[in-house]
């Protein structure tokens, strides 16, 4: 069975000093669910080796939001890979904020992912349809690209070093997520693509569902077979909204295993 993985990504929010507060909050919140669910935050770059260290011997991780395909160079307002390995242990790519605001191609996700892999970094790509392809039927079009683009080439040593997160465009920050059907179904084809890539290791990676995820609609995601965790947006900003995910997450492994 696949342990899920509860990722909280915070975009850009906090200040250094709020962010190390909170994640300490968290720690002290969250630390109990380590054995049935994995944890990881992404907090702005700013302060992410503050609180990788506030949280060093804890089970909660951290990861970056972005970061370049290259080791060092003259890229401007960039971290790369290098300067996280070691120490971040994930890092999110592909997130539709980025393909959107910042332009992000499938090329350069590619190149994100091998050199990420190279540092040893366990990766969440994100892929996900915007609503205009969604309502034109070409989820499954849109998907199969995003995602074969991005592995194109790619080897992987272990199914945790690269997880996928399933969001659809038109459910993150919306307030209307997909329903767990709909979700399970569109990463049931998430499966079965990541199987032609990495055929040994498919059934063992993680997919992750995200947009709108709230304590409220947890548990009837998790209890959906192909979901096997979530990364989360605004619920993750709120400690006791990331807490109950992560509890209502950790509940669905415990009644499965009974
Ligand atoms: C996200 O931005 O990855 C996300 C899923 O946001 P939200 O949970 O707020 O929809």
């Amino acid at each position: 069975m696949r342990k899920p993985l509860i990722a909280g990504n915070w975009k850009m929010h906090f200040s250094v000093p709020e962010g190390l507060e909170y994640a300490l909050q968290l720690r002290r919140e969250v630390e109990r669910y380590a054995d049935t669910v994995d944890v990881v935050i992404l907090p702005p770059a700013l302060m992410l080796w503050e609180i990788a260290n506030a949280l060093r011997g804890c089970p909660i991780e951290v990861g970056a939001q972005n970061a370049a395909w290259e080791d060092q160079g003259p890229f401007t307002g960039e971290i790369s890979p290098k300067m996280l390995a070691g120490w971040c242990h994930y890092l999110l790519i592909g997130h539709s904020e980025r393909r959107q605001l910042f332009n992000e191609t499938d090329e350069e996700l590619n190149r994100k992912l091998q050199a990420a892999l190279r540092h040893q970094l366990k990766v969440i790509l994100a892929v996900g349809e915007t609503l205009e392809e969604y309502e034109a039927g070409r989820t499954e079009e849109v998907i199969t690209r995003q995602l074969s683009a991005a592995v194109y080439g790619v080897q992987l040593r272990l199914p945790t070093d690269l997880s996928i997160a399933y969001e659809p465009v038109w459910a993150i920050g919306t307030g209307k997520a997909a329903t767990p059907g709909y979700a399970n179904t569109t990463m049931g084809l998430i499966r079965l693509l990541l199987g032609k890539s990495f055929a040994g290791l498919a059934s063992e990676m993680r997919i992750l569902y995200g947009g709108s995820v709230t304590p409220a609609n947890t548990r009837n995601l998790m209890e959906q077979p192909e979901i096997d965790g979530a990364l989360v947006g605004g619920a993750s900003l709120k400690s006791p909204d990331f807490t109950q995910i992560i509890q209502a997450t950790a509940e669905v492994v415990q009644s499965q295993r009974v």
